[in-house]
């Protein structure tokens, strides 16, 4: 998936402003160091630099097209000129040419042999005279204190055409020594469509759609995602939305889900159940605009209540029966 700028312009305004100047005047560092809360783009962002720095079809800011063969062959990891230590947990599938079947590699935190296989991986593909080779490391902040020494000593001989660009969550577990040999391009903390396209990547879309535009940080919402309640709390405010308007749904709310004194029927279960409900009511066309309004004030207002000190059970009796009536006048 291209990286949209438009985006990245107006979400990152700094960093976009910073590396088109680099690039337009062709002043870049030889090494970068792209460091922010986790979810912000720096691993995109990272990429687009490698291919705006190959590319011959930029943009009038300077950055690459994402789109010619040059840039597809980078985006793909074809190219000679391009080295990418992924990020942990990172998956590749790779084919093997001995054997027809794809395996599997899972990357790990960098190691001293990634740094070594980087700079063979440069040696051995002595590219042509003016191709510039861009490597980036992933969550270098993660690096073993043997792979920095060893990068240490290629960041100190630069070599001419070689670009590197380290990426970081956490700025001060990277080795002091090491982030005064870059430049530093700090992002700001994700923008809602960012944190979506962050989840998207480790959770199913309509939960990283749901929790993104909740207001969730990024690893607030992965650990909500991976507890096994999360599913059942979805499930839940689905049934509930389709049959909202009978005794029913309530009756099973009460004793089924937010049974008093069970895990369930706690604060944090009970608003992220609501802002299923926001979720799926703000999707939904076949509500009229007066409903769905009503329906989004008892809902903000119900977690908002949720902030003081509070008796769980009469408040969705209280809840359950707001959205009903509002619902049933719908159905008139
Ligand atoms: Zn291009």
């Amino acid at each position: 998936m291209p990286m949209n700028k438009e985006q990245l312009k107006k979400n990152q305004p700094i960093v976009y402003r910073t590396l088109s100047n680099a690039l337009q005047k062709n002043r870049l560092a030889h090494a970068y160091l792209f460091s922010g809360p986790k979810g912000s783009p720096k691993k995109e962002v990272a990429l687009l630099l490698a291919q705006s720095i190959a590319c011959t079809h930029r943009d009038a800011d300077g950055f690459a097209c994402q789109t010619c063969d040059c840039c597809r062959r980078i985006a793909n990891e074809e190219s000679i000129d391009f080295f990418w230590k992924h990020g942990i947990d990172h998956k590749k599938v790779v084919k093997d040419p001995f054997s027809k079947q794809a395996k599997t590699i899972i990357s790990s935190r960098i190691k001293k042999t990634d740094i070594v296989e980087l700079q063979s991986f440069f040696e051995a593909t002595s590219a042509e005279k003016d191709n510039s080779r861009v490597y980036i490391l992933e969550d270098y902040d993660q690096a073993t204190p043997e792979a920095s020494n060893s990068l240490l000593k290629f960041l100190e001989e630069p070599q001419p055409g070689i670009y590197g660009i380290l990426v970081a969550d956490e700025v001060n577990n990277v080795l002091p020594t090491i982030q005064s040999r870059c430049q530093s391009i700090v992002f700001r903390p994700p923008s809602i469509d960012d944190l979506y396209d962050a989840l998207k990547e480790e959770i199913d879309d309509e939960k990283a759609n749901m929790l993104a535009h909740s207001g969730y940080m990024y690893e607030q919402a992965i650990e909500i995602a991976n507890d096994s309640q999360f599913e059942i709390i979805e499930q839940a405010a689905k049934n509930y939305r389709e049959h909202w308007q009978s005794w029913q749904a309530i009756v099973d709310m009460q004793t089924q889900i937010f049974v008093p004194k069970s895990p369930l029927c706690d604060k944090t279960w009970i608003r992220i159940w609501i802002q299923w409900l926001l979720f799926f009511i703000k999707k939904d066309k076949t509500l009229s605009l007066t409903t769905r309004v009503d329906l989004e004030l008892i809902l903000v207002e119900a977690i908002d209540t949720l902030r003081i000190p509070v008796d769980l059970g009469l408040f969705l009796d209280r809840v359950y029966a707001q959205i009903r009536k509002v619902v049933q006048n719908e159905r008139r």
